[in-house]
Order: C-alpha cells, then structure tokens, then sequence
C-alpha cells in the first residue's frame, strides 16, 4: 500500500513542481526585458538631452520655384549654400542638434516651415534670406529679430546683436547703426503691403505683422538679410561659395557666443 500510494503522489508532485518553475520563469524574464527597455531608454534620453543640449531651427528662405531676390546670383542658391555650411559646423560641434526647416530644392511655405519649428521646438531658430535693391549701389548686413511686444523680442534682440557683431568682424558693412532693426508689414488702402524697417533703439510695440518666420516661436528667432545680390563687393564677399561659409563661420560664432551667455547666467 505504501508504494502504490508513493506511485500515486510522485508524479503529481513533480507536476506541480514543473509548473511551478514555468509560472517563476516567465516575470523574470519579463522583468528583465522591462528593465533592460528602461535602461536603453534612459540612455536615449540621456544622449539627446545633455550630449547634444540645443535644438536649433534652421531656415534656408525660398526653394523650388521660388529663387527668392534675383541679381548677380539667386537668393535661393546663396540660402541653401550658407544653410548647409552652419548646419556642417554645428554638427561638428557635438552639442547641437540641426532641424532643417526644409531640403534642398523643396518648395514649402513659410506657414508649414514655420510649423515645423512649432513642433520642433527648437533653443534657437535663424532664418536665412539675402536682399536687393533696385539700385545696384545699396549693401551691406542687416537682420531682424522678434520685435517689441512679441514673445522673447529681449532674446532675439540679443541673439541679432552677436549675430551682428561676428559678420561685422567677419567683414560685413552693417546697415543702420548696428546691422539690427525690427521688421513690419503695413497694408495700405489697395490691400497691399510695404516693409517697414526701425531701428532696434526703437522699443515701442506696433500692431503690424512681422516677418512669417518670426512669428509663434517659443524660443529667440532671427532672419536676416546677408548681404544685396545686387550688389557686386556683397556678392564677392558672402554670395560666392567662400562668402557663405565665411558668412556661416560667423552665425555659428553668434549661436555659441549668445549661448554662452545663458551658461553663464545658469551658474
Ligand atoms: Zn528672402
């Protein structure tokens, strides 16, 4: 009787015991899988937020159809030149990641370029355009931060004059007092509109529209104007492949020296 009852029991108990073992098994692993998710998950973070700690928006103005001003060259070829250089020098840097509001060759509204940079949400963002003039005479560098009255116009402002300030060293003939002026858009009776640009000593607040790029940003933004395609010394200085990446050289400088400051407020 003892054996058969030995008999009976054994392999239920063994049963129950391998069971046992399978139901142990399965949130080990599953735990292990979890935490092993968590851990690369956290590294991924870690990475983007303080191996590379600033998003900056970057805006090659025009593309596709639209050449932007034509004069001794197109404005498009010297956005999209410049553009590609600054982002070269920021990737190299190791502490900045480029959003690109646009590819080369793409044909996309200032609205949806604009948005993109709303999701982005970039630190910093500049937007690259070059100017003319009827008269092939007028030169020279000037750009346009969020004016008085917008979010981050005390930013921006800063941000410009660094900005300024290096294509200034870098050799450029700044327009104004100081290469920075706030610009606007005033309609007139026929619907139409004509820029309207104030110097940066000018702190009261309009009601026009500014520059479409400028405009729901959470973080300083600056377009500026690198030089007249019309004009043949602004051509040879920053509209020729060496122009645009002296003229890059230059914004790059701007972006660390305007970020240095913030450091050095943190601490
Ligand atoms: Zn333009």
């Amino acid at each position: 009787m003892k054996g058969k009852n030995w008999r009976e029991y054994e392999p239920q108990r063994i049963k129950k015991k391998r069971r046992r073992r399978r139901k142990g098994g399965l949130p080990i692993k599953l735990i292990l899988l979890i935490f092993l998710f968590a851990v690369g998950y956290a590294g991924f973070e870690i990475y983007f937020h303080f191996s590379k700690p600033y998003i900056i928006g970057l805006d090659a103005g025009h593309g596709g159809v639209d050449t932007g001003a034509v004069g001794i060259i197109e404005e498009v070829a010297l956005t999209e030149k410049t553009t590609a250089k600054l982002a070269e020098l920021l990737e190299a840097d190791g502490r900045f990641r480029v959003v690109l509001s646009r590819k080369d060759g793409e044909d996309k509204t200032v609205t949806d370029r604009n948005k993109l940079f709303q999701r982005a949400k970039p630190d910093l963002v500049l937007s690259i355009h070059a100017n003319s003039g009827e008269d092939a005479s007028a030169y020279g560098f000037e750009c346009y931060p969020s004016p008085p009255g917008k979010k981050n116009y005390e930013r921006s402002l800063a941000f410009a004059q660094y900005i300024a300030m290096e294509m200034k060293v870098a050799g450029a003939r700044l327009r104004g007092p100081d290469g920075v002026r706030f610009g606007y858009y005033v309609p007139d009776e026929t619907g139409n509109t004509s820029k309207l640009l104030i110097d940066s000593t000018d702190t009261q607040v309009y009601d026009y529209d500014t520059f479409g790029m400028l405009k729901n940003m959470t973080c300083p933004a600056v377009l500026v104007e690198q030089c007249f395609v019309t004009n043949e010394q602004d051509v040879k200085d920053f509209g020729t492949e060496e122009g645009c990446a002296k003229a890059a050289q230059a914004y790059y400088q701007g972006i660390c020296q305007y970020l240095s400051t913030l450091e050095k407020g943190k601490s």
